[in-house]
């Protein structure tokens, strides 16, 4: 019997960012209820759809040893909505020993009741949305809260008995300059979260700040955006100064007090089974991974008629699997273990990777001790360049 990680997709927002290239969605509150209601659904029918669409039931008995409610805003539902969600997922899984359960909340949408009421249930680990110490920069993005929100967040979290806090933040979000940047890590190091997470600022041509930036427009603030240089530097000191405040960089993004590492996110890193639920969350159970409905209507009314809302499934063959092995699993500092994965895929198949691995090691972007391999220093910003190199076309 393993452990399984449990993922809750609330995908509604009080305002849609600029950059945000998520699929979630600023609704009325009147579709919350239903929203809710068909996740508690899925939940309850979870053996039958699982039936349905050839996936097995083995993981329902997993015991659940990570939980995270994202979006998203899922604060945004409202508690009693969430309790539901969450009697119907005790109901069904077992949960292990002091699991991880971590919410993701926006400030401006937690109030300290709601932040009190997430502790009775559990929650010990907050992500908050904090992306920028700046309100400048906070107002050019379409963020609702400013600086002063989150920092009074944290403060609430912590009185609500909420021990574990872990701050996002953006490198390279319009208007941002050398110094606010300093000032936003300053102030996260004032704050000394358990976890931060650091993001470079993406122009994605989905947003619609990245459909202006790409058009060379000057709407949404898109000719205030920092070039790709201002951006690396800004990652670059960010590492630099994390690291001096005792934060321990465990995944590109991703930086932790010793002990703090998100439990839940590593599952992705190291292909550990896990259960989305909600529209548009994904699965993974080591060889099939699966998706539900994006759009939310749709995923309420499949499960209204009974429906699966399960849109995709999708075998991995081995080879793809070890493919995802390297290119997500280098995504830890720690790296990856070939001799782990000889044992998993055959140790032929890991072979034949040993040409790309030996190149990237010559070019000086990949680390080699042992059996283990892992991203060099220099390689983080250009990690998705040697990602590419373990996939085959
Ligand atoms: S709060 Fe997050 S999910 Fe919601 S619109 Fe902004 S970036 Fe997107």
């Amino acid at each position: 019997m393993g452990n399984l990680g449990i993922y809750i997709q609330v995908p509604f927002c009080a305002s849609k960012c600029s950059y945000c290239n998520f699929s979630s969605q600023v609704a009325r509150a009147d579709v919350f209820g239903s929203y809710c209601r068909a996740v508690e659904q899925e939940i309850g029918q979870l053996p039958r759809l699982y039936e349905s669409r050839g996936i097995g039931q083995r993981l329902l008995d997993f015991s659940v040893d990570t939980l995270y409610v994202g979006g998203g805003t899922p604060a945004i539902v409202g508690g009693e909505r969430l309790e539901r969600i969450l009697n119907a997922l005790r109901n069904r899984f077992r949960l292990a020993p002091s699991p991880e359960f971590t919410l993701e909340v926006t400030p401006g949408s937690a109030a300290a009741d709601f932040l009190a009421w997430a502790h009775t249930q559990g929650v010990n680990r907050l992500s908050i949305g904090a992306q920028s110490f700046n309100d400048m920069e906070l107002r050019s993005v379409g963020r609702l809260h400013s600086a002063a929100a989150a920092c009074e967040l944290t403060r609430q979290a912590r009185q609500a008995g909420i021990t574990n806090l872990s701050l996002d933040l953006i490198a390279g979000l319009p208007h941002q300059t050398e110094a606010s940047w300093e000032e936003s890590l300053r102030v996260a190091g004032t704050i000394r979260p358990e976890h931060i997470s650091v993001y470079l600022f993406e122009v994605d041509e989905k947003s619609r700040l990245g459909r202006e930036v790409l058009r060379h427009g000057t709407r949404y603030h898109a000719e205030a955006v920092p070039d790709e240089k201002f951006t690396a530097e800004a990652y670059e000191a960010a590492r630099a100064f994390l690291r001096g405040q005792g934060y321990i960089q465990y995944e590109i993004s991703n930086f932790a007090l010793p002990g703090y590492e998100s439990r839940h996110n590593q599952k992705y890193w190291r292909l550990e089974p896990y259960i989305g639920m909600g529209a548009g969350a994904h699965s993974f159970d080591g060889e099939r991974r699966w998706a539900n409905e994006t759009a939310s209507e749709v995923y309420v009314q499949k499960l209204g008629r009974g429906d699966s809302p399960i849109a995709e499934v999708r075998w991995l063959s081995p080879q793809e699997q070890l493919e995802e092995f390297f290119f997500v699993g280098l995504r830890q500092s720690e790296g990856i273990d070939l001799a782990l994965a000889g044992r998993r895929w055959g140790a032929g198949r890991v072979a034949r990777w040993e040409p790309t691995i030996s190149a990237l090691a010559q070019r000086g972007w990949l680390e080699r001790r042992g059996n283990t391999i892992r991203l060099s220093q220099q390689a983080y910003l250009i990690s998705n360049e040697v990602f590419q190199e373990f996939v085959t076309v």
